[in-house]
C-alpha cells in the first residue's frame, strides 16, 4: 500500500484536489449488487482539480505498475469477493452539467436520472429515456446504455476524455460520437480511457411532456420490480438473431425463482438476478453459468453476460 499511498501524495502536491480515500474499502458499498471484497485503494476526488488530478494519478499508477479501475454508479458490475488490487477510482463526485450549443453537456460522475432532470429543468427533450436507470453519464456512455427503443449514441455528440494508454503523458482530448457504438458497445471498450464529460443534443420541447415521459418510465421500473432488491439490471445481453429476448428464453425454460446462494434469478423478471442477502460474487458467476449451460442445452444458444465482472 506504501507505493499507492506515495502515487497519491505526489499527484495531490502538483494537482490541487480534494480527495476522499480508503484503503480496503470494501466494494459491496459502492455497487448496486452489493456484493463485492474490499478494493486495496478507493479513492474519490472532488471539485474542480478532478482532470488533472485523474490524469496525474493514472499516468504515476502506469508508470509504477498499479492497475487503476475506474468506477461509475456500479450499476453495471460484479467485483469478485477478494475484491480488486490496486485503485480505484470513483467518478461519482465529478458532477454537474453546462449548456452547449443545441443541448447540455455532462460531467461523467453526473447520475442519470439527475442528468434526466437537468434536461427537463432546461426544457429540453432527448434524455427522458434515462429517467430512473441507476448508474452515471460515464458509465452510460461506455455501456451505450439503452432502453424504451433509445440509447446513449443516439443523442451523444462528443466526449471528452483522458487517454492514458498512450506512451508517456496521458493526452486529454474530445472526440467526436460516431463510429464504434452498437448494441451494448462504445468506442471506449477496452481501451485505457477514462470518460471525463459528455456532450448531448437535445431538442426543445413542452416540459410538461418531458416530466410525463420521464414519470411514465420511473413508474415502469419500479413496476417491473427493478428496485425490489439489489442487482445490476439485466444479466445477459439480448441476442436479436435469435428472435426473442432472453429473458423470454429464460422464463420459457421455468428458470425464474433458480437459487445460487444468495443469488437468484428474480421471480418477477427472468433476466434480473437478485441479492436476495448476503450473496457472493460467486454465487452470482455460479447462477449465471447454469443459467448459460442450460439456455445453451435447450436452444444451442450460448447467452452473453451483459453485466461486468470485475477485480481479483
Ligand atoms: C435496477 C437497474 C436497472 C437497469 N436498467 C438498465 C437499462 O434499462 N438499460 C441499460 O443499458 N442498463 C441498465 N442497467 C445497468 C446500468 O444502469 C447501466 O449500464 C449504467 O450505464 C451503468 O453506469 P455506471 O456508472 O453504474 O457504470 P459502472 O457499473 O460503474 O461501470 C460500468 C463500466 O463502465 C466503466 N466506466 C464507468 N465510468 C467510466 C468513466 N467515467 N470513464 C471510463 N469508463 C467508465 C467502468 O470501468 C465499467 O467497465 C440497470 C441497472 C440496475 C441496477
Amino acid at each position: 500500500m506504501d507505493n499507492i499511498r506515495e502515487i497519491i501524495a505526489q499527484c495531490q502536491e502538483k494537482n490541487p484536489c480534494a480527495v476522499d480515500v480508503r484503503f480496503d474499502e470494501p466494494m459491496s458499498g459502492h455497487t448496486t449488487f452489493k456484493v463485492g471484497g474490499p478494493a486495496d485503494c478507493w479513492l474519490q476526488p472532488r471539485e474542480e482539480g478532478f482532470p488533472a488530478f485523474s490524469a496525474a494519478l493514472l499516468s504515476s499508477a502506469r508508470a509504477a505498475g498499479v492497475s487503476v479501475f475506474i468506477l461509475g454508479g456500479g450499476a453495471n458490475i460484479v467485483v469478485s469477493d477478494k475484491g480488486i488490487r490496486g485503485i480505484v477510482l470513483d467518478t461519482s463526485a465529478w458532477k454537474g452539467s453546462a449548456a452547449i450549443k443545441k443541448g447540455l453537456s455532462f460531467r461523467s460522475g453526473t447520475s442519470l436520472d439527475e442528468a434526466a432532470e437537468s434536461a427537463a429543468c432546461a426544457g429540453l427533450s432527448g434524455l427522458e429515456f434515462l429517467a430512473g436507470m441507476p448508474g452515471t453519464i460515464g458509465g452510460a456512455v461506455f455501456m451505450n446504455a439503452r432502453c424504451y427503443g433509445r440509447e446513449i449514441s443516439d443523442v451523444l455528440t462528443s466526449v471528452e476524455i483522458i487517454d492514458y494508454g498512450v506512451d508517456g503523458t496521458p493526452a486529454q482530448k474530445r472526440v467526436a460520437a460516431g463510429e464504434g457504438f452498437d448494441y451494448k458497445r462504445s468506442p471506449f471498450q477496452g481501451k485505457e480511457q477514462l470518460i471525463l464529460s459528455a456532450d448531448f443534443a437535445l431538442n426543445p420541447a413542452d416540459v410538461n411532456d418531458i416530466r410525463q415521459e420521464m414519470e411514465e418510465n420511473r413508474h415502469d421500473r419500479q413496476t417491473r420490480g427493478h428496485y425490489l432488491f439489489p442487482c445490476a439490471g439485466s444479466a445477459f445481453k439480448n441476442n436479436h438473431d435469435f428472435g426473442k429476448p432472453t429473458g423470454r428464453i429464460i422464463d420459457e425454460l421455468g428458470l425464474r425463482g433458480l437459487q445460487s446462494g444468495g443469488a437468484q434469478i428474480a421471480p418477477f423478471h427472468g433476466n434480473i438476478i437478485i441479492n436476495t442477502g448476503g450473496a457472493t460474487a460467486a454465487d452470482i458467476r455460479a447462477l449465471m453459468n447454469e443459467v448459460s449451460s442450460k439456455v445453451k442445452a435447450a436452444t444451442g444458444f450460448v447467452p452473453e453476460p451483459e453485466i461486468l465482472f470485475v477485480g481479483e
